[in-house]
């Protein structure tokens, strides 16, 4: 009952007010989103920062039911083998080599993993796949995957693979998502299935096939599912999957 599912941070300042001096330093950030959509189907979230310490991530492991790996920056490309476009965001060391290290010993265990668009490109990472850093200059024909329409609203379609897990989850084969990204997965790792994919062939879902539950989606279902129900049941099924 009330399994504890382990969260992600960044490491950021957002926005300080002008007059407050503790704004100005760094700190663990979590979009209140993602706590929020564990708590909605009785989960208890707990922040982990990005230690890159295997004390740390032994100890967390140790106390987490699930883990959910939150979107952010960009991912460092020499992790998977890479050098930096000039396009590549901001990236953090830490994070990445943190992420990278608890996912793979998270899928040891056979944890329930739940990534979000960076949690789902940095899963695909640590299990051996790679990225495109920036999906505008090295994928011909690429639509719109940044919006500027608000966060809870779907602006692209996906089309869900019939038989995956993805597809129980969510029920349809044809889904509008929001889309915040412009890295995205590129060579799928061994073991990973894709279980969605946009109209321009970018991977939009990738999932494990020999674990229980170990899933990534590039898009935000932790801002839509309060108006768009169908996607309740990502928040659900890892919640319940770290029950057993
Ligand atoms: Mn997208």
């Amino acid at each position: 009952m009330c399994p504890i599912i382990g969260v992600t941070a960044s490491m950021g300042v957002p926005h300080p007010m002008p007059d407050d001096n503790w704004g100005k330093d760094p700190r663990w950030n979590v979009n209140c989103t993602y706590i929020e959509a564990i708590q909605a189907f009785n989960g208890s979230p707990l922040i982990l920062p990005s230690i890159p310490k295997k004390k740390e991530i032994l100890k967390y492991l140790s106390v987490i039911d699930g883990l959910l790996l939150t979107g952010g920056g960009d991912i460092g490309p020499l992790i998977y083998g890479d050098n930096p476009r000039k396009e590549l965001g901001s990236v953090d060391p830490d994070r990445d080599e943190f992420e990278y290290e608890i996912i793979k010993l998270a899928m040891e265990r056979d944890l329930p993993i739940l990534g979000i668009c960076r949690g789902a490109q940095i899963l695909n990472v640590s299990a051996g796949g790679d990225l495109y850093q920036n999906i505008y200059s090295e994928v011909e024909g690429v639509i719109k995957h940044y919006q500027n329409a608000p966060r809870w609203a779907g602006t692209h379609n996906i089309e869900i693979e019939s038989g995956s897990q993805l597809k129980d989850m969510i029920g349809e084969e044809n889904v509008a998502v929001n889309s915040f990204h412009h890295q995205a997965i590129k060579e799928v790792a061994p073991g990973f299935n894709v279980s969605a994919r946009a109209q321009d062939q970018i991977i939009e879902g990738i999932e494990c096939q020999g674990l229980s539950f170990v899933i990534g989606v590039q898009w935000h279902p932790e801002t839509m599912w309060k108006k768009h129900p169908i996607f309740k049941n990502l928040f659900k099924s890892l919640v319940m999957m770290s029950e057993e």
